[in-house]
């Protein structure tokens, strides 16, 4: 236990809610600050976004003890299935047992602010925090940026208010705060694939399903209801673009020509389309991500970045994990815990920022790849002959808690190595061979 201190966190989405509930039990008081209106009141459409949850994710659960009830509302996804042009390919994520969890955000937030609050922690909603004062920690809290405020003073801040964060635009003005953002010229639209009528799934449903066509695809991500969500990722502008969809027509047509065997399941198309918005994708850069002791950003609000490595939230609960770990080791020392926090994730919330924007193009143009299925099979085959000397980089990023600046490094070595691998004579047909092993152990040495 630490000295009780009265902390706010602001923001409680899905980082924010969870780390109430860690610093409820660090013995705090904690008020958490939010915008919207309740998450729990609100009846949604039926639908939900979903999040892919893996082993850094599960670990920030785990550790207060609310893994399993989060296990209850999640479906496993061992695999990969890639439609190409008339065929379904499967390809496993990890070994045997290995799986990443789709989960709905509604259904996660709802139950994280209920265990936060059951922990103790108050939540204030609809409370909209126009600005800080970071020397004493002070919330301005109002309805509007120019009404009047009312100002809250705590011992500690904490800004989990997502990629836009209002904490963070406070410290952007000190000096010395460096800051980046980027755009992708590439949005996202979601869309639904309803339940059969007796409930079951249309497509299999332990598998993330993926359309890879080139600067555009198509995800699917299995609800517990039967139902799946989809997201369409394509650029703003453009020959395949949100751009050139402008009416039903246009939409049916491009769907029936790139994607033919979704049309039958996703029978509201171009309802979806024109209903739903089309989003922007960002990745956000900025240090420090502490002031004194007083304040510390945290989850997007630091490092916001593209889903195409689905570890966004899993890195903000990574966060909390080593926030934690520093909590247990420097006891009352905040300037301590603040500094070894911010400089042990900055390095790795760089590193998944950068394999998220790599991974774009993996997902929407390797995955249909024949060479990219090659590589895959030489080092699922290598790996499991040799797992001492090669654990394949999406495990490293999605399956383990080495850091992520590790994935990146090694993962950079191995391509290296397979380029190498695929050039050699006959390596369609040689693939699992000992000379190809042997090859590439010469190469790791
Ligand atoms: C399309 C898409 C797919 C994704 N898929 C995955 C995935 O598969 N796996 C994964 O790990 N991650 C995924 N992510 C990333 C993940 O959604 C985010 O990393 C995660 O939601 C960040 O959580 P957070 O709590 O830090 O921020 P947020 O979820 O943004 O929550 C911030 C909260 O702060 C509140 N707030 C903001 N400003 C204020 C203010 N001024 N005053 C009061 N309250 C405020 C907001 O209302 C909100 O509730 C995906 C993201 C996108 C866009």
């Amino acid at each position: 236990m630490q000295t009780p201190l009265k902390i706010a966190v602001v923001g409680s989405g899905l980082v924010g809610s969870l780390l109430a509930i860690y610093l409820r039990r660090a013995g705090h008081t904690v008020h958490v600050y939010d915008r919207s209106p309740d998450i729990r009141t609100i009846t949604f459409s039926g639908r939900s976004i979903n999040l892919a949850m893996s082993h850094r994710g599960w670990k920030a659960l785990d550790g207060v003890g609310i893994g399993d009830e989060v296990r209850a509302i999640a479906i496993a996804m061992d695999k990969r299935a890639i439609h190409v042009a008339d065929k379904i390919n499967f390809q496993n994520y990890g070994k045997e047992g290995e799986s990443i969890y789709s989960i709905s955000r509604g259904t996660l937030n709802r139950k994280m602010i209920d265990l936060a609050e059951a922990a103790g922690a108050e939540f204030f909603f609809e409370q909209k925090i126009w600005d800080i004062s970071l020397a004493d920690a002070t919330l301005h809290i109002g309805e509007s940026e120019r009404g009047e405020w009312t100002d809250v003073k705590y011992d500690m801040v904490f800004g989990a208010d997502g990629a836009f964060s209002r904490i963070r635009h406070r410290m952007q003005r000190q000096s010395m705060f460096n800051y980046s953002q980027e755009f992708l010229d590439t949005g996202y639209k979601e869309l639904n694939i309803p339940a059969n009528p007796d409930g079951s799934h249309k497509l299999d449903k332990n598998s993330f399903h993926i359309w890879p066509r080139g600067n555009y695809m198509l995800i699917a991500l299995p609800n517990l209801d039967g139902s799946f969500t989809c997201t369409l990722f394509m650029p703003f502008e453009g020959e395949n673009s949100f751009a050139a969809l402008t009416d039903r027509e246009e939409v049916e047509t491009f769907f029936a020509k790139n994607f033919p065997d979704s049309i039958e399941v996703i029978p509201e198309l171009a309802n979806d389309f024109f209903k739903n918005p089309t989003s922007t994708l960002v990745t956000m850069k900025c240090f420090p991500w502490t002031f004194e002791d007083k304040v510390a950003l945290i989850g997007d609000a630091c490092h916001a970045i593209v889903p195409f490595y689905g570890q966004g939230m899993n890195a903000g609960f990574e966060d909390i994990s080593v926030l934690n770990e520093m909590i247990e080791k420097f006891g009352d020392d905040w300037k301590m815990i603040f500094s070894e926090y911010e400089n042990s994730r900055k390095p790795n919330a760089d590193a998944i920022a950068e394999l998220s924007y790599r991974n774009l193009m993996e997902m929407s143009t390797k995955t249909a790849d024949d060479k990219f299925h090659l590589q895959k099979k030489i080092e699922k085959h290598f790996s499991h002959k040799y797992p001492e000397h090669w654990i394949p980089l999406y495990s490293r990023v999605t399956f383990s808690h080495r850091p992520y600046t590790e994935a990146l490094a090694i993962g950079d070595r191995q391509n290296e190595i397979m380029e190498e691998v695929l050039k050699m004579d006959n390596i369609e047909q040689l693939w699992d061979s000992e000379i190809v092993e042997q090859k590439m152990l010469d190469l790791l040495r």
